[in-house]
């Protein structure tokens, strides 16, 4: 038996939703799917969760059967040369970017009419091709909202109310398929495609029916009605003796039947109640009548009287209940289906039972990209092109989920900074450090080179570069030497990245923007002289007074503070609230009152400026207060989560530059008539630091990649600043080890990584701070929650989302 679809090929760019919804349905019914994803991102609901199941969340899984996936990067030409091979034998194409992205792509309907004139496109927005909100991006809770439909759902008293699950996201899924069919249709008589126009709101409004009609035909404005019907009574949930029951009386014989149960024989002929609309119109006063009643029995025994008497009731169910009714059973509403990594994966079964050609589930939900070779070969792709290909994963894009290799771009950023530190630092920073000397120009040149602002989006002022790339400008600058990767770590990742993801545009625009092109100089104010890994025991505070707020106390340990322009200051609003009791303030070093002090003695970072700020009766603006009022602890953790992740990758700088110098002493140093690299001992010491550097760098750059994707981060870069300081430290000592006493003196530079590779166990989370987290982690005293504003994903540019529901 053949599926009633089979032979008909849908590209589907689609993401979310509506558009995966749609394809899911025509999959089920036969068509070949090829979802095409971001060559970096995947769908985004692939992160929606909790629940997950073996890394795949129960959101995707909801609408993405019956699918290949490949990935692509539509932007590049040699990912629109892919798409365009698709394309030439497709039947349609499903997608939901915002209005005027694919012909800004240059993939727009005219463009694929041109490939394939059989070509049936269709695209969903929020609210369409044309009208004043066209360009709008349309998320399913705004298009219940504007709709009208959360204004009539709710109790008649109670707030307006969204619906349980993404309606408008479903309706519009629905009349997509249906306007595909009919595409198809015209195409069999008349051999053309078309363009089909789809909107969120259109839809939604077209699914309103009666209510509609209620309001164009009589002009009143309908109302909520909590779970009581416009148009019919009784007609909604009632009490019984052991919980609610729904109780649907369509017609007046029903209404008959109905009251000789409840031995309410007299209201048959009443008049206030023998019609519906008599029944409508004196809905008041006839339910009280009726609840009185109901209340006498209980559901099991309505529900048996009323199935006698064909009056349609119901129980009100959970979702568990309702998967274990027989009814559902017998409907084989629950499926089955074969996962890679889901023994048993059970998925919704269709509702489409058609009896010569039944739905079919062929595919499990695909993984990302799973399927992305394997399409290349089928338009054509050799298999030595497809290599190829993966080579040059930042053009073609991801097509293996995980790439070892750094893309063109963060290559020349490593050289580049490899290159300055060569130059400037190696050159000097024996006598910086002997001399504890800070020097101020290697932050300009580092300004110059677009370094103090590389993951922040060109919007505000930075590169625009991922945040891997970050970690790659911090290892190389450890090479260098501590002080000037610590000055990165504070201003870019512990300040800059804190207000991309949670200043105000106001703040971002006065703050971020000459932060990001390195003009002026951030730096991050938590430890206090009596807190340090017990951040809720600090003393700062801050007084509200009319239009701001006065700080007073004293941080110390602060990196920067004779140097930065503006400090993320932590103070508490709330003095026994402990942690819920802390605020987060940008200062400004020209604010009254606020005083610096470097701290000198110390054992490494000598060439780094370190020290104390105090801040007496200073007044800061309301505007500069960072979030909310309390909400300080969440960003000062959420702050070093970005912070640790530059700390471990410095951490892993420290460990290359130890190795490196390890290995040249090695070759020149003999002993016992041989390169000391030749004793074995030796060559143990070597090859922990080998494998110590490539478990770091490993461990950050998968960190980087959750920030990448935009995921929450806190357990990953936890581990990587955790191994990967812990293995600086070792790698150090090691190769002052390996230098014998030449190691034990400042004319080789291992005596100073050996100094600077102390305080990165201590700070952003002492060793025992770390070791605890990980540990609770693993035991689930520990779990972490979506943040209210988590850090942007990268690619900044690629928020082309039309439809994001949640
Ligand atoms: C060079 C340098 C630069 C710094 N830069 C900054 C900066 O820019 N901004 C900033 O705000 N701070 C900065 N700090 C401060 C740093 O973050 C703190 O020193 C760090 O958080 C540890 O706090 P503490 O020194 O008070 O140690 P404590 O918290 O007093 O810890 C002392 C010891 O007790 C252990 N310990 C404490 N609590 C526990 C526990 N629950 N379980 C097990 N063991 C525990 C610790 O691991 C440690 O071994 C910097 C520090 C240094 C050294």
């Amino acid at each position: 038996m053949g599926l009633a679809l089979e032979g008909v090929k849908i590209i589907d760019l689609s993401r979310v939703l509506a558009g995966p919804f749609c394809t899911m349905i025509l999959g089920d019914l036969g068509a070949e799917v090829i979802k095409i994803e971001h060559h970096q991102n995947g769908d985004e609901t692939r992160f929606w969760g909790p629940p997950f199941v073996e890394g795949e969340s129960a959101y995707y899984l909801c609408a993405n059967r019956n699918k290949e996936s490949m990935t692509l990067n539509l932007k590049a030409e040699e990912g629109k040369e892919v798409f365009r091979q698709l394309v030439k034998d497709a039947d349609i194409v499903v997608q939901n970017f915002k209005t005027g992205t694919l012909d800004k792509w240059g993939l727009g309907y005219e463009q694929l009419n041109e490939w394939n004139s059989k070509i049936i496109l269709a695209s969903i927005t929020g609210f369409g091709q044309s009208g004043p909100y066209k360009d709008l991006p349309g998320y399913d809770y705004i298009i219940q909202a504007m709709s009208g439909l959360m204004n009539i759902t709710g109790e008649e008293a109670g707030s307006p109310m969204k619906v349980g699950v993404a309606i408008s996201d479903v309706i519009t899924g629905l009349y997509t398929c249906i306007g595909i069919l009919s595409a198809l249709q015209h195409r069999q008589h008349t051999g053309e495609g078309q363009e089909i126009d789809i909107a969120l709101l259109d839809c939604q409004i077209s699914a309103l029916v009666n209510v509609a009609s209620n309001y164009l035909v009589g002009q009143t404005e309908p109302k909520r009605l909590g779970n009581r019907h416009p148009n019919i009574a009784p007609y909604q949930v009632f009490t019984v003796a052991d919980g609610e029951m729904v109780i649907a009386v369509g017609n007046d014989q029903q209404f008959a039947r109905f009251c000789n149960i409840l031995e309410l024989a007299e209201l048959i002929n009443d008049k206030r109640y023998a019609t519906n609309r008599s029944r409508v119109e004196n809905r008041s006063s006839l339910i009280p009548i009726l609840q009185r009643e109901l209340l006498k029995n209980s559901k099991q025994n309505w529900k048996r009287l009323f199935d006698e008497h064909a009056i349609p009731n119901g129980p009100i169910h959970t979702i568990s209940e309702m998967f274990n009714d027989p009814q559902v059973l017998a409907r084989e509403m629950v499926i089955e289906g074969n996962h890679p990594h889901i023994p048993s994966l059970k998925l919704t079964g269709s509702p489409l039972k058609l009896s010569k050609s039944p739905v079919k589930v062929r595919h499990h939900p695909p993984l990302y990209g799973e399927q992305t070779a394997e399409i290349l070969q089928r338009v054509g792709y050799t298999r030595a092109e497809i290599k190829e290909m993966k080579k040059k994963s930042s053009d073609i894009g991801g097509i293996m989920m995980m790439n070892f290799e750094l893309t063109e771009e963060q290559e020349s950023v490593k050289k580049l900074v490899r290159r300055f530190v060569d130059n400037e630092i190696m050159p000097n920073i024996q006598e910086w450090d002997r001399k504890q000397h800070f020097e101020p120009r290697i932050l300009e040149r580092l300004s110059e080179l677009q370094l103090m602002g590389v993951c922040i989006p060109e919007q505000y002022g930075g590169a625009g570069m991922d945040y891997n790339t970050l970690a790659i400008v911090c290892e190389e600058l450890e090479r260098g030497d501590t002080a000037y990767r610590t000055a990165v770590s504070v201003h870019t990742g512990l300040n800059s990245m804190t207000l991309l993801q949670w200043g105000t545009e106001e703040q971002k625009q006065k703050y971020l923007v000459p932060q990001a092109k390195g003009v002026k100089i951030g730096a991050f104010g938590l430890t206090e002289p009596n807190a340090g890994s017990d951040v809720a025991a600090m003393n700062s505070t801050a007084k509200k007074d009319g239009d701001y707020y006065i700080l007073n106390g004293s941080k110390t340990w602060i990196s920067l503070c004779d140097v930065a322009d503006h400090f993320l200051v932590f103070a508490k609003t709330d003095h026994d609230a402990a942690h819920k009791g802390i605020t987060a303030f940008i200062v400004e070093r020209t604010f009254a009152g606020v005083e610096t002090k470097a701290i000198k003695g110390k054992l490494g970072i000598r060439a780094g400026n370190t020290g104390e700020v105090f801040l007496s009766d200073v007044k800061v603006p309301v505007a500069n207060r960072l979030g909310e009022e309390g909400e300080g602890f969440k960003i000062a953790m959420s702050a070093l989560d970005n912070g640790r992740f530059t700390v471990a990758a410095g951490a892993v700088g420290l460990i290359a530059a130890s190795l490196e110098a390890s290995v040249k002493y090695c070759h020149e140093r003999k002993t016992f008539g041989k390169e000391i690299g030749k004793h074995q001992l030796v060559q143990q010491m070597i090859a922990k630091m080998t494998a110590n550097l490539e478990i770091s760098r490993l461990l950050v750059f998968k960190a980087g990649s959750l920030k990448n994707a935009g995921k929450r981060n806190t357990k990953e870069t936890s581990l990587a600043k955790w191994i990967a300081c812990d293995a600086a430290f070792e790698a150090a000592n090691d190769a002052v080890q390996v230098h014998g006493a030449y190691g034990y003196s400042d004319e080789y530079p291992v005596e100073r990584y050996l100094r600077n590779s102390k305080a990165p166990v201590i700070y952003e989370g002492t060793r025992e701070i770390h070791t605890v987290m990980q540990g609770e982690y693993a035991l689930g005293y520990r779990e972490d929650k979506p943040l209210r504003n988590p850090l942007p994903s990268w690619p900044f540019e690629e928020e082309e989302v039309a439809i994001q529901q949640r």
